[in-house]
């Protein structure tokens, strides 16, 4: 089963404890034996391979001889310039008839926002997926890891102030945000 990232952090949310330490275990390591499975949570052999069942079922691992191994997850491109998404930079948007997109930073997604239901974006210091239009973001900053100007994106308002006393740009809301990047976008096509 191919899951495309970063949805599968989001799925994530309803593992338990214990399923969500297999599966961060796995996806590090590339493959875990039942053994390490034991070793690692203290859970008996009959109980990790109920484990393994449900999250075979969940699409979270796959299995494979003796243990279970990572799923494969496709690269996603952006969906507003076809650069590849990396789970550290990305912008999540789910549209009103409920599917998902991704965007490689929160300039493409700022930019792709239309008829939305609600859009999840990337904390640039703790990488952490943030509510984005409860976000703050610097625009135009002198770091500029994706796409240009760059727009970061952070939960507290103080980060993002710091982060702009050191690396220059303006801190911005959502709805200002939205609007500064088009305003930038329209001057670097004169
Ligand atoms: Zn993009
Ligand atoms: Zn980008």
């Amino acid at each position: 089963m191919i899951l495309s990232f970063p949805w599968w952090l989001l799925k994530m949310k309803n593992l338990s404890p214990r399923q969500r330490l297999i599966v961060q275990l796995v996806t590090q390591k590339g493959d875990l034996a039942v053994a390490e499975i034991c070793q690692a949570t203290g859970i008996s052999p009959a109980t990790a391979y109920r484990e393994i069942q449900e999250l075979t079922r969940l699409g979270q691992v796959a299995k494979i001889p003796g243990g279970i191994g990572r799923v494969e997850q496709a690269a996603t491109r952006c969906l507003h310039c076809g650069r590849e998404v990396s789970p550290r930079l990305a912008f999540l948007i789910e549209r009103q008839d409920g599917s998902q997109q991704s965007a490689c930073c929160a300039h493409c997604g700022l930019l792709a926002l239309a008829e939305v239901r609600s859009a999840m974006t990337t904390d640039y210091l703790y990488g952490t997926l943030l509510n984005a239009a409860t976000s703050w973001y610097v625009l135009a900053s002198a770091v500029s890891p994706c796409c240009r100007p760059s727009v970061l994106s952070f939960s507290d308002r103080q980060d993002a102030e710091r982060f702009a006393q050191g690396f220059g740009g303006e801190v911005l809301d959502f709805s200002t945000a939205q609007v500064g990047v088009r305003k930038l976008m329209a001057l670097s096509q004169h």
